[in-house]
């Protein structure tokens, strides 16, 4: 047999040496993809050790739209739910029953403020559709008509029991306040079967922070400025796995005669909330949470507001319409105002 040359050989012991030294380990590699998903933009900036995992991201954020929670696909779970017969237990997928539980106990707890039962009224007002209508088109429910989809809503006329759901006549589920934050939720369980070292991902108005930068720097959130959409009020620094969740009355809207009617109601008047707020941020360990939590809060105003999140261990970020900001106790210190 052949003698190995020494030469070689000094290179495979010194690539051995190097491999022990390093761990072997590949370096993570980011991705970045900017999609439309769910009816909003889908930002993802992905470091991993692996393959390029951002269009498999797209896919699962498409496919709860499409199987789960969207009330316009007639063959989703949701739609199917709304055109059930009213007084039949229905049995759920494990993960919407989940989803569920928690979205109730946030409707409860906010004594109504979130309420995951108003498919009547936010398909009366249909917000979406008229603010990217033509403007002449625009119509505004009578008090009648609001007072009549009040009645058809309520999460007390739905029973979840046993892994299954019953709704009392006339009511229709919408998940729109907390689609997004299931969104990051379901974004969260597929990380941790990957190669994924840190992500960052932004499904609309809600986030996940995932894992870790490679230099080891935190993850940059802003809050963004109600009066100009372009710029930031401020910026929290977040290592790890965390969702937040945004709700502002900027996000979509119509006006009509000087007034500004947005897309978060409140299921009392049934007329856009009035809290003197633009916007609530809300930091918590769960997208379906930290979803619903906003939307509660922005109906609730600052003080309610704040409660509620501490009872759900949840931090805020309240922007009320003089520009105040108000942030709870937790996040003061990672937070970062924007300099004027
Ligand atoms: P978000 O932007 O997360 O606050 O969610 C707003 C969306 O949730 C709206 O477009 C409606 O579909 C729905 N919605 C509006 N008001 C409420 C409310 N008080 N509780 C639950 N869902 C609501
Ligand atoms: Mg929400």
């Amino acid at each position: 047999m052949k003698s190995i040359p020494k030469i070689f050989l000094k290179s495979i012991v010194l690539l051995l040496v190097l491999c022990i030294l390093t761990g072997c380990s590949r370096q993570p590699v980011s991705y970045t993809a900017t999609d439309i998903a769910m009816g909003t933009v889908l930002n993802q900036t992905v470091y991993t050790t692996g393959e390029d995992e951002t269009g498999n991201i797209t896919e699962l954020v498409r496919s709860l739209e499409r199987d789960t929670l969207s009330w316009r696909v007639s063959d989703s779970e949701i739609a199917g739910l709304n055109a059930s017969q009213a007084g039949i237990p229905m049995s759920l997928s494990e993960e919407l029953w989940e989803d569920l539980l928690l979205l109730q106990e946030v409707s409860k707890q906010s004594g109504g403020a979130f309420d995951f039962t108003l498919g009547t009224l936010t398909g009366l007002w249909n917000i979406d559709a008229q603010a990217q209508s033509d403007h002449e088109e625009i119509r505004i429910p009578t008090e009648e008509e609001i007072a009549r989809a009040l009645e058809n809503s309520g999460y007390d006329k739905v029973l979840l029991k046993d892994g299954c759901i019953t709704l009392e006549g006339g009511i229709q589920l919408d998940l729109g306040a907390a689609g997004k934050g299931i969104a990051c939720d379901r974004i969260g369980d597929y990380l941790k079967g990957t190669n994924i070292t840190g992500a960052v991902i932004s499904v609309g108005g809600s986030v996940i922070t995932y894992g870790g930068k490679p230099d080891g720097s935190p993850w940059q959130v802003g809050i963004v400025n109600p009066e100009d959409t372009s710029r930031l009020l401020g910026t929290f620094s977040l290592t790890g796995e965390w969702y937040i969740s945004t709700s502002g009355d900027y996000e979509r809207y119509i006006e009509v005669d000087g007034i500004r009617y947005h897309h978060i109601l409140d299921p009392t008047s049934g007329y856009p909330a009035q809290s003197n707020l633009r916007s609530v941020t809300v930091i918590a360990k769960s997208g379906a949470l930290s979803d619903a939590l906003s939307t509660a809060c922005f109906v609730l105003g600052q003080e309610e507001g704040m409660a509620l999140a501490a009872y759900f261990n949840a931090e805020t970020v309240f922007v009320d319409k003089e520009g105040n900001l108000y942030l709870s106790e937790g996040i003061k210190d990672i937070f970062r105002q924007t300099a004027e």
